[in-house]
């Protein structure tokens, strides 16, 4: 039997209308460097309309590519809501990727056009003469002279273009599953994969970030969105701001904890997401530079582990709790969120809080042990997290749907290792490349990081395993020192002493100025791998 209900379309048209009538009051704030600029959603409508109808002038029709190489700000915010309405394919490309990584996702995705910030030109103008299908450019913050256009291509600016348009725009219906924003994956390994969110799969996620278990998110709040547009959508925070009516808070290119701590005392956000790097940053500034940060009711952590001695610090010293998740790019990215349950206090919610979290019911997940077989959720056993739900890629865009490396069964592959609590809660103890296989034993990298970096001296820790004779590999320990500090091997080995076990005790280590990071800031253990191999950690 068929049901009774209406079958409306999930589309980011319909969002688009519904934020920028019912939420018009709702702000969108730009750090400028001293003070912020301000817009509305109700703008944000209007403007998204006219930046559909510059972009139909310049060509876009049907389901074109248009890329945006902008840090977050009101503008990116425009591209994010007006390409997908208008029935186009937002590309977010990511601004720190290397030259010929940049040149091969623009080709690969067929971008027509490119927004990019006026800060940015000059990072885009190198590599635009390879951009094979790239007609138009569009510069934001009047810069456009500074870019000299390679033959075939055309450079507009933004405010230009966007200026006698009208300010309302006869969105199209579109199928709720086709394509409407694109991201690549930073690619740790091999070529940068795409994948394509549908109308559909953001409406879903935008719902889900919102709910009170995930991150809360409501028309009172101002939201710190300083996970960047040009990586795994700034965690659905755009979209879900838009359902709900959330202010945003847009750094722009203002990123280091001084700016950042300006922007707080400045906005006063009531929520922030970042990925555990940049709170440390944060937290080692708040140090010297002591301010009430109280205002966040919540700040949330993610993109890689976060260290259980950071969430200490963020809740006793300055009394913000921190929540734990897990995503990728792959699952919208939301995966998983670590909310107790309400049964636990003190100690055992906190070991609730340290794991990767629970997933939301439109998520399923399964771990599969290394013969193959479905492991037991028993919070012991261990193996490989798959996933799959309305939100997770199924496939990456452009032929690369048949990838045993990736998809299973209709499942996605994490390449994450963990255990699964019979409640759910996903705790990871490393990427699969990064667990280390000593004496046919494995030694989690990042249970040693997070033991390291609970050290008062250490500012951060990264481990990778190297090559050892006797054992195959042992954990090698790179190590920041906080500014002032002095600490030894010895001495730290002595504070692992009782936190691990012995034999994972780390013999090699090494004192570094910084830990080399990703494009998005998290510990690039390859480099990292690279350096030792190449005998500059010695
Ligand atoms: P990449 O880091 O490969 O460029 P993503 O940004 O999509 O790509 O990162 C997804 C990966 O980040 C996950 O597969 C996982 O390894 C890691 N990750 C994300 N959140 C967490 C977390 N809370 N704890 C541990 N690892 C995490």
């Amino acid at each position: 039997m068929l049901s009774t209900m209406q079958d409306g379309q999930l589309s980011l048209a319909t969002l688009l209308r519904h934020g920028s009538t019912v939420h018009a009051e709702s702000e969108i704030a730009t750090w400028t460097g001293a003070g912020s600029r301000r817009t509305t959603f109700g703008e944000v409508g209007r403007r998204a309309a006219q930046l559909a109808h510059a972009l139909r002038g310049l060509g876009v029709t049907g389901d074109q590519r248009v890329g945006t190489f902008m840090w977050n700000n009101a503008e990116h915010f425009e591209a994010y809501v007006a390409i997908p309405a208008m029935g186009a394919v937002l590309h977010t490309l990511n601004i720190r990727l290397f030259p010929d990584q940049l040149v091969y996702v623009a080709n690969h995705a067929e971008d027509h056009v490119i927004i990019v910030d006026g800060t940015l030109v000059p990072l885009l103008a190198k590599q635009l003469p390879r951009l094979e299908t790239v007609r138009h450019v569009v510069v934001t913050g009047g810069d456009a002279g500074a870019l000299e256009a390679p033959e075939g291509v055309r450079v507009h600016d933004y405010e230009e273009l966007l200026a006698g348009q009208p300010d309302t725009f006869e969105w199209p219906e579109v199928d709720e599953r086709s394509a409407a924003a694109m991201c690549y994956t930073s690619g740790t390994t091999g070529d940068p994969k795409g994948v394509a969110y549908s109308h559909r799969s953001i409406w879903l996620h935008s719902m889900q970030v919102c709910m009170s278990d995930s991150m809360r998110l409501a028309q009172d709040d101002r939201a710190l969105a300083i996970v960047p547009m040009f990586h795994a959508m700034s965690w659905g925070l755009p979209y879900a701001a838009l359902m709900v009516g959330t202010s945003l808070v847009m750094p722009d290119r203002f990123l280091q904890p001084g700016p950042i701590a300006e922007i707080l005392a400045a906005e006063k956000p009531t929520f922030a997401a970042a990925v555990p790097t940049i709170w440390q940053g944060l937290l080692q500034h708040l140090e010297a530079n002591p301010q009430d940060i109280s205002h966040l009711r919540e700040v949330v952590v993610g993109g890689s582990a976060a260290p259980p001695a950071m969430m200490h610090a963020f809740e006793e010293e300055h009394d913000v709790p921190v929540l734990h998740a897990w995503g990728m790019t792959e699952t919208s990215p939301l995966g998983s969120v670590a909310r107790p349950p309400a049964s636990a206090t003190g100690e055992e919610a906190w070991r609730y809080r340290y794991t990767q979290g629970r997933f939301p019911a439109s998520v399923q997940a399964r771990l599969i042990g290394d013969d193959g077989r479905e492991m037991p959720w028993d919070g012991t056993s261990v193996g490989e997290l798959e996933v799959r739900g309305p939100w997770i890629a199924a496939s990456y865009h452009g032929g690369r749907s048949v990838d045993p490396e990736k998809f299973h069964d209709g499942w996605l592959r994490t390449g994450d290792v963990g255990t699964i609590t019979p409640d759910g809660f996903l705790t990871l103890t490393d990427r699969a490349k990064d667990v280390i296989k000593s004496g046919g034993e494995w030694i989690s990298s990042v249970d040693l990081e997070n033991a390291v970096m609970a050290h008062p001296a250490v500012a951060e820790a990264a481990v990778i395993g190297v090559p050892d004779e006797k054992w195959d590999e042992r954990p090698l320990v790179a190590v920041v020192v906080r500014e002032g500090q002095r600490v030894t091997p010895e001495e730290l080995r002595e504070f692992l002493t009782g936190k691990v076990a012995k034999w994972q005790l780390p013999e090699n280590w090494t004192f570094v100025e910084e830990v080399p990071k990703t494009s998005v800031g998290k510990f690039d253990k390859k480099r990292l791998r690279a350096f030792h191999a190449e005998g500059r950690l010695d």
